[in-house]
């Protein structure tokens, strides 16, 4: 089986620490919603910043809503967008690599 696989291989991705997963389907459920790392890329370079943010905007979360829920629902969609521009500029690190005149 594991041969088969291999075989059947079309496109090899160089394997690396920071590889970013595709995104997920459910981000919340009643209970647990994915935050900080578990929810937006590392390599973008603002992992730490991202990771306040979304604790700022968790905190604030239930004193606008009903029930631990909702506002985990509105959590998520206070956020999302914003993970999502993040996730495009996952490659905001190597934009940061001095160039000729920076070096
Ligand atoms: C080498 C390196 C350099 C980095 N440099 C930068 C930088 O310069 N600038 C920047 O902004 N970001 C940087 N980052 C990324 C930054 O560290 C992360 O984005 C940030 O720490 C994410 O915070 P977090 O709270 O989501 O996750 P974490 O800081 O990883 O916290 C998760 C916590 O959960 C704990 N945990 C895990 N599983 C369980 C469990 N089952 N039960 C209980 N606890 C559990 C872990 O022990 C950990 O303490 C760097 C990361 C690395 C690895």
């Amino acid at each position: 089986m594991p041969a088969a696989v291999l075989a059947a291989t079309v496109e090899l991705h160089r394997p690396s620490l920071t590889h970013t997963l595709d995104p997920v389907a459910v981000r919340h459920n009643d209970r647990i919603v994915l935050l900080g790392d578990a929810d937006h890329p590392v390599r973008a370079g603002q992992g730490v910043s991202m990771a306040l943010e979304d604790a700022l905007v968790l905190a604030r979360s239930p004193g606008t809503q009903t029930s631990v829920p909702a506002a985990l629902s509105a959590y998520d969609a206070a956020r999302s967008e914003r993970v999502a521009r993040m996730a495009k500029a996952a490659g905001n690190r190597d934009s940061r690599t001095a160039g000729p005149l920076g070096r």
